[in-house]
């Protein structure tokens, strides 16, 4: 079940905020998308590459689907003619398959590269020193399109470190912009989820992931 209220009053609350929202319907319906879509709702993101192919095959081509999830290298084919933006690309080896896929389609890809932000383990992500090794061959990538860094903080109460973490991935956004090899589209910071989005866009975030605050809790 969508929640029509609270939807509305974040649309609100973003604007105001030059925040753009993606609507994270990962294992919710059809149905609720097309309840979120009818508001005007078009950026949404999605986790499992199967869930999303099913669903953009039943959706409105003006969907904006954004994948969020952990990508595979050996399934980058199957979203790569229609995918908006890649949050997660978190390794040399998918970035080079998002490019080759590309250059197949004969279309630039979208992405943003994940910094692991978090104390977790099992967060996904360059490091720092990672990514400065990889900004310097972003121009070998033609057919991708490096936008900007995605995080997760950890999941936490601790507002202090939740809030020193996102501080962390503004940045090394500020530090990667400056970096002359990459386009001047590199302005999007991808951070804050239902439970920490204000604390991320407070640091700086442009971009948020919301699904539970909107569709409910999932299974
Ligand atoms: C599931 C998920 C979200 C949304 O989480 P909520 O807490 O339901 O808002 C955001 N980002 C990523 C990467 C996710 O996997």
């Amino acid at each position: 079940m969508v929640n029509k209220e609270a939807y509305r009053e974040l649309v609100e609350e973003l604007a105001a905020k030059k925040v753009t929202l993606v609507a994270v319907s990962k294992l919710k319906s059809v149905e609720d998308i097309i309840a979120l879509y009818g508001l005007g709702q078009r950026d949404f993101g999605e986790n499992y590459v199967q869930e999303l192919l099913d669903k953009q095959a039943k959706l409105p081509d003006d969907i904006r689907w954004h994948f969020i999830g952990h990508l595979q290298s050996n399934k980058v084919k199957y979203i790569a003619p229609f995918v908006h933006l890649i949050h997660g690309v978190d390794s040399c080896k998918l970035l080079k398959e998002i490019n080759k896929q590309g250059a197949k389609l004969d279309r630039r890809i979208n992405v943003l590269l994940q910094v692991h932000i978090a104390q977790e383990e099992t967060k996904f992500g360059f490091d720092e020193t990672e990514l400065a090794d990889v900004l310097p061959q972003v121009d070998n990538y033609s057919f991708v399109n490096i936008h900007g860094l995605m995080g997760m903080a950890s999941f936490s109460d601790n507002k202090g470190r939740v809030q020193q973490e996102f501080q962390s991935l503004q940045q090394q956004f500020e530090l990667c912009k400056r970096n002359s090899s990459l386009a001047s589209s590199f302005s999007i910071i991808s951070m804050g989820m239902s439970g920490d989005y204000q604390l991320a866009i407070e640091q700086g975030s442009n971009m948020v992931r919301i699904g539970s605050l909107l569709f409910g809790r999932r299974q």
